[in-house]
């Protein structure tokens, strides 16, 4: 199974809480969607899972939010950058932690190969369909263990 149709805020978050559990410091999580879709939400139950006690909001406006847990987390909104600018961000893909990125797009040449692909589609009001799509063996087989 590579989807899961999520039908509430609180069962998105639930869902990035229960991934969290497969995570490991270097495992990079890119996520694609519209305005909207719950890739902010997605997150902040990711952090809750990763043990992190501080809340998760969007950053857009400040590019990059690191949080103390588990792991280290790296947010990136990057709605608002693209590849040419050299804002550092490479720097975050060096195994560190755990780096979320949305928008993902803006940076495609920053992305390491081996990441897990996250698509959120919205369905209706309440309804979000999430994808997991494995890239390299990392994470195809926590594709095959994750079950939630
Ligand atoms: P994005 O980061 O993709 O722009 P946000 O997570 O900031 O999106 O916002 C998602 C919005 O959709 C929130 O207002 C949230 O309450 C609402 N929503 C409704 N149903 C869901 C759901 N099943 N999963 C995630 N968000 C949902
Ligand atoms: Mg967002």
């Amino acid at each position: 199974m590579n989807y899961w149709i999520l039908s509430s805020p609180e069962e998105t978050q639930r869902f990035g809480k229960r991934l969290a559990e497969f995570l490991q410091a270097g495992d990079v999580l890119t996520l694609s969607g519209d305005l909207g879709a719950g890739k902010t939400t997605f997150t902040k139950g990711l952090a809750v899972g990763l043990g992190i006690t501080k809340l998760v909001n969007s950053p857009t406006y400040t590019i990059v939010k690191e949080y103390t847990g588990r792991l280290p987390l790296y947010h990136m909104d990057v709605y608002r950058i693209t590849d040419e600018e050299d804002i550092g961000l490479d720097d975050y893909f060096d195994g560190s932690g755990v780096v979320v990125v949305e928008w993902s797009e803006n940076i495609k040449s920053l992305i390491p190969d081996q990441h897990l692909e996250i698509q959120i589609e919205r369905l209706n009001e309440n309804q979000r369909k999430i994808i997991l799509i494995p890239h390299q063996e990392r994470f195809e087989r926590m594709c095959k263990e994750f079950n939630y």
